[in-house]
């Protein structure tokens, strides 16, 4: 495997281009924290240039019919599928994310979510013919939105960057992606892709760069859509912007989701799934259900019960297929974990696991899996999201107290309820104040919408929903003849 991997040119109107100015980041290593390559940092020029190649696309991709794009886009879903294993481990070694999720979140799903909106859009009309109520008639219309300003964080950097482009590009928009530096080098697969597929040129653009760039794009004229995923506190700022200059949006943001344990649940089903549901990707995942809720009958059973099984994660290199926690993306996220850690205990609340930097791992930016209990809700620890592989256990007397509690939060993005009747589970969900919740599971579906409330975002991804508001309707009315 190559032990440096650069790429110094963007991809804008099909080519490589190059950088306006000599800036560079390097992308480090999670596990190693050496240099893993360095890509080209855009500047205001280099966005410059690929919007004016995003706008200049734009009129010959949206007058394709749906079924030629689709056509274009199963070629590229083709040429990101024959790259899979390898994005996942690129994206593993940038982000520390276990290679067993990588290769399913970052190697083939990009290419599932391509061709399932290339399969939404084939053989759709553009128009819809609709008697008008007083008269004549009125041709509906679904233009796409125009170009679109894709922005992704470094966790899931793969699928979130595919939920925005394969929508977009299947609706006829134009799109210009600019990913996280963290996790710029695993964007360039899908130029790699686009190249080998033949996508028009300028269709898809990718700038990575900074926070800077991402705002310069954001208010950038010739924009016409944002699709953003990232923190609340980024995502407020870009939804004022965008309020401004009146410019359509989607936020996916943070969460801190909890897992409602019914007195009634099975928890030898409920501790087989806590890491993929609370744990996921070292914790570093938007939806995690992180706020444990026991029942006080049953709560020594829940503390034991979550305690063993995180006990037991297996800590170790991301790109082994045994390992269950992998490194976090970068010492500032380490610290900042390690940071609530202390604010916990500092604040009285007892560690029943784990607790810092683990023994024996110098190198590498490593949380323990941590869990403590008796927690209150109102705690910092329960209330703001710590991005990393912490949890908290928190008592409930009665259902009405538990649904409480879950809603007491800025948050609504997911959610879970463990129980052995599932009527009781989607009652419980129904009171649940978020965008998603699992009963039993936690797991993002092609098909259904996904995306928050509240301090979680606006609008929602995947799905026919997500395709929606890459679309514009325009009216056309006709005088009866
Ligand atoms: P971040 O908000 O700092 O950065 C995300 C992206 O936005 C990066 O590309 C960054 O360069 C860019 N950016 C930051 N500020 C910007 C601004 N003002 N204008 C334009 N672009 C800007 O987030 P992060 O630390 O990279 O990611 C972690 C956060 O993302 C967590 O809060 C997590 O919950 C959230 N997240 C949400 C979802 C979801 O679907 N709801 C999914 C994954 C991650």
């Amino acid at each position: 495997m190559d032990t440096t991997l650069d790429r110094r040119e963007f991809f804008i109107d099909g080519e490589w281009a190059k950088p306006a100015t000599e800036a560079t980041a390097e992308v480090i290593e999670a596990a190693t924290e050496t240099v893993l390559g360095t890509s080209a940092s855009a500047t205001e020029a280099d966005i410059d240039s690929a919007v004016a190649a995003a706008r200049r696309a734009l009129p010959a991709w949206r007058a394709l019919s749906p079924t030629d794009r689709a056509e274009h886009l199963d070629r590229f879903a083709a040429a990101l599928r024959t790259r899979a294993k390898q994005t996942a481990a690129l994206t593993s070694r940038e982000n520390g994310m276990p290679i067993s999720l990588s290769v399913n979140v970052n190697g083939y799903a990009p290419s599932l979510m391509v061709g399932y909106y290339a399969n939404a859009v084939r053989g759709s009309e553009r128009d819809e013919v609709r008697p008008s109520a007083f008269g004549g008639r009125t041709v509906v219309r679904r233009d796409p939105v125009g170009v679109v300003a894709a922005i992704t964080p470094w966790n899931y950097p793969q699928s979130l960057a595919a939920m925005k482009l394969a929508p977009a590009l299947a609706a006829g928009c134009t799109v210009v992606l600019k990913p996280a530096p963290e996790t710029a080098l695993d964007a360039y697969v899908f130029a790699d892709a686009a190249v080998e597929a033949g996508l028009p040129p300028g269709v898809l653009n990718i700038v990575p760069g900074g926070r800077e760039t991402g705002a310069y794009l954001v208010e950038h004229p010739g924009i016409d859509k944002v699709a953003f995923t990232g923190s609340t506190p980024a995502g407020r700022a870009i939804g004022e912007v965008c309020g401004r200059l009146l410019r359509p949006v989607t936020l996916e943001l943070g969460g801190k989701s909890a897992s409602i344990v019914a007195a009634d649940a099975d928890l030898e089903v409920f501790a087989a799934q806590l890491l993929e549901v609370s744990l996921v990707n070292n914790g570093q995942t938007c939806h995690a259900s992180t706020r444990i809720l026991a029942p006080r009958s049953r709560y020594d059973e829940v503390v034991e019960a979550v305690t063993e099984t995180v006990r037991c994660l297996r800590i170790g290199d991301p790109l082994d297929r045994e390992t269950e926690i992998g490194p976090l993306v970068s010492a500032a996220q380490r610290d900042r974990v390690l940071g609530y850690i202390e604010a916990g205990r500092w604040a009285g609340y007892r560690v029943t696991t784990g607790g810092g930097a683990p023994a024996g791992r110098p190198t590498g930016w490593y949380v323990e899996p941590t869990v403590f209990e008796g927690v209150h809700n109102n705690a910092r620890i329960a209330q703001e999201e710590i991005f990393g592989p912490v949890l908290t256990i928190t008592p409930y007397d009665g259902e009405a107290d538990a649904i409480e509690i879950a809603n007491d939060s800025q948050y609504g993005l997911g959610g879970t309820v463990w129980t052995t009747d599932e009527e009781r589970g989607l009652a419980i969900a129904d009171r649940i104040h978020s965008g998603t919740v699992g009963i039993n599971h936690y797991q993002l579906d092609l098909d259904a919408p996904f995306g928050g409330v509240k301090a979680s975002g606006l609008g929602r991804e995947l799905g026919p929903e997500g395709l929606a508001p890459y679309y514009c309707a325009k009216s056309v009315y006709f005088a009866t003849r």
